[in-house]
């Protein structure tokens, strides 16, 4: 009987990893908690809570309980002229907490189509204004280093390089701009100024890019950007995929924020990591603009799985763990043990260790040994050193992180950090 890996590796396509001499794949037979659990019993804090998605940890028995119930009445329905109690309750719960005035949610399937859903809406609201002509404002702006996913539209406004460089001739045209500094704020207002007139929307991860390296930046300067943005009749899109559900302290990162979106798009942690969700909500302006009888003002877009109603209710119950007092208590927690670490690490003053940061549950910092080939080599090792331990995490090319799932305990949270200052040890 062959391996699962040997079964794996001539079946399975993964995905960001190469097809030759791709490394094996480390079979997980069980989740549980904080825990990551393979064949040999071997157990790992899943410190990245499996690409930020399962905020209260693996297996939850109450978000399993309430799918499997979901599942005995109505696992799915098609959501074109149909509707279903979970999908409604979702928006009625969502709606009210969202970070500013939302009066509708759309559903979709993954943070990617929840981007995509939110981009061709932007667009489709100068169409609509224009009476189904060619609008002036047609040009969406983006950050640098952004991520927004993986399909054509997300890719476009997502940050160019390596992931995209096959596609550039097909992605259409962003304005990228630098996030806000102190030293280039008013260069972004007077650019905004100057070209807002022809930009239809601006997308945007608010207070930290996640896949682009953790990078962090300022609430206040970003509400000056977002309310030039406002003056120019710009639609402001908060990709609240990775930050939304608590991973900056609040519940979404748009609160640290003066000046709210007009869309927000969620996924991830909003089912609690189970089953794949997308949603892009919008204000009444944009509720505006598509709500009319000309029928070619309607937004043509769906997915077979839009609203599953397993999804919805898995979101239910991963709001219901979220608004525990427990689980406010246990990302509170997380965001003053990182401040600790975060002080440890600065006193080390580690050769190798710069840029150390934190944004409520999460802490990055960058590597830098001075070699080039450190992405290829180093992170294999980094990975299996650290696995060794007892621990999963998964660097962004040199920039190391946490996020970890809110029920880890301190305990758990020191063993990370030991390994971490173990391995830094061994590296400088
Ligand atoms: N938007 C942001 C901010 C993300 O971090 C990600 C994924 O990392 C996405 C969108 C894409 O989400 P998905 O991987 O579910 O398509």
């Amino acid at each position: 009987m062959q391996t699962l890996q040997k079964r794996d590796q001539s079946v399975i396509w993964h995905p960001f990893s190469p097809l030759k001499n791709m490394p094996e794949p480390i079979p997980i037979v069980k989740g549980e908690g904080v825990y990551i659990i393979d064949e040999s019993g071997n157990k790992y804090i899943d410190g990245i809570s499996s690409w930020w998605v399962n905020i209260h940890g693996h297996a939850h028995p109450y978000i399993a309980e309430k799918i499997y119930k979901q599942a005995l009445q109505l696992e799915h329905v098609i959501f074109a002229g149909f509707t279903h109690y979970p999908a409604v309750e979702l928006a009625e719960r969502l709606l009210p907490i969202l970070p500013g005035k939302f009066s509708k949610i759309f559903y979709s399937d993954n943070g990617s189509t929840a981007a995509e859903v939110a981009i061709k809406m932007a667009i489709q609201y100068w169409w609509n204004k224009s009476n189904n002509e060619a609008p002036v404002k047609k040009k969406i702006l983006a950050f640098e280093h952004s991520y927004h996913g993986d399909t054509f539209g997300a890719m476009s406004v997502s940050e160019r390089g390596i992931f995209t460089k096959a596609f550039h001739n097909y992605l259409f045209d962003v304005v990228f701009i630098d996030t806000p500094t102190a030293d280039n704020i008013d260069q972004l207002t007077s650019f905004i100024a100057a070209n807002g007139h022809e930009i239809a929307g601006f997308i945007y991860e608010p207070l930290i890019q996640g896949s682009g390296g953790m990078r962090m930046y300022d609430a206040g300067l970003m509400d000056i950007l977002l309310e030039t943005a406002k003056q120019h009749e710009i639609i402001c899109i908060a990709d609240e995929v990775m930050t939304g559900f608590g991973r900056t302290g609040k519940i979404f990162a748009s609160e640290y924020m003066q000046v709210k979106p007009d869309i927000v798009c969620l996924s991830k942690g909003l089912t609690g990591g189970t089953m794949a969700l997308g949603i892009t909500a919008c204000n009444d302006k944009i509720v505006d603009a598509f709500t009319t009888d000309d029928r070619l003002k309607t937004f043509f877009h769906g997915h077979s799985f839009t609203a599953n109603p397993l999804a919805c209710s898995a979101a239910l119950a991963s709001l219901d763990l979220l608004q525990r007092e427990e689980c406010k208590a246990s990302i509170k927690n997380i965001c003053e043990q990182h401040s600790n670490f975060l002080k440890v690490l600065n006193q080390k003053h580690s050769p190798v260790v710069k840029n150390i940061r934190q944004t409520g549950t999460i802490i990055a910092f960058e590597i830098s040994i001075g070699k080039d080939e450190y992405l290829n080599t180093v992170n294999k090792d980094f990975s299996r050193l650290m696995m060794q331990q007892g621990v999963y995490l998964r660097p962004l090319g040199n920039t190391v992180y946490i996020m970890s799932p809110y029920c880890i305990t301190t305990e758990e949270l020191q063993k990370v950090y030991r390994a971490l200052l173990g391995w830094i040890l061994l590296i400088e």
